[in-house]
C-alpha cells in the first residue's frame, strides 16, 4: 500500500496517509483563493482511518455559501493549512496536495467554482470543469 506523508511549511505538524484518495480536486472559489494565497485551491479526501494526525494544529471555520461548515486545520508556528472537514462530505479528512510536496501526486479530476478559475490557468486534461454557483 501506498504511504505518503503531507506536512505544514515548519514540519511540525504531519500526516502520514496509507493508500489512496477517494477524490482528487481543485477548486477556484474566491474563498479558497483567499485561504491557500494561490489562485486555486487543490486537495485530496481520504477516510480518517487512513490519516495518522503528528503534532500541533489551530483550527478555523467558515460557513460555505452551501450553508456547510468547512473547519480548517492549520499550523501555529507557520500557518500552513495541512487538512480540513467539510460537512458536505462527512466522514473524510481533506488534505491539501501542496502539503505533500510530491510532483508525482496524482493530478485532480474535478475542478470546481469554474466561474472564478484565473483565465490563464488551464485544467489537467480530461478534467470535467463544474461551475458552482447556482447551486447556491
Ligand atoms: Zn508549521
Ligand atoms: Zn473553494
Amino acid at each position: 500500500m501506498t504511504t505518503r506523508h503531507a506536512a505544514c511549511s515548519c514540519g511540525q505538524l504531519h500526516l502520514t496517509i496509507e493508500g489512496e484518495a477517494a477524490r482528487i480536486s481543485m477548486c477556484h472559489c474566491l474563498a479558497c483563493q483567499r485561504r491557500t494565497g494561490a489562485v486555486s485551491s487543490n486537495q485530496a479526501r481520504f477516510r480518517p482511518e487512513q490519516v495518522t494526525f503528528t503534532g500541533k494544529a489551530t483550527t478555523w471555520s467558515r460557513t460555505a455559501q452551501s450553508g456547510n461548515v468547512v473547519t480548517f486545520n492549520f499550523c501555529p508556528t507557520c500557518g500552513s493549512t495541512v487538512y480540513w472537514e467539510s460537512e458536505s462530505f462527512p466522514g473524510y479528512v481533506i488534505v491539501a496536495i501542496g502539503n505533500f510536496a510530491d510532483p508525482n501526486f496524482p493530478a485532480p479530476t474535478v475542478s470546481v467554482w469554474e466561474e472564478s478559475r484565473h483565465p490563464w490557468l488551464s485544467l489537467p486534461r480530461n478534467t470535467p470543469p463544474k461551475r458552482m454557483a447556482k447551486q447556491g
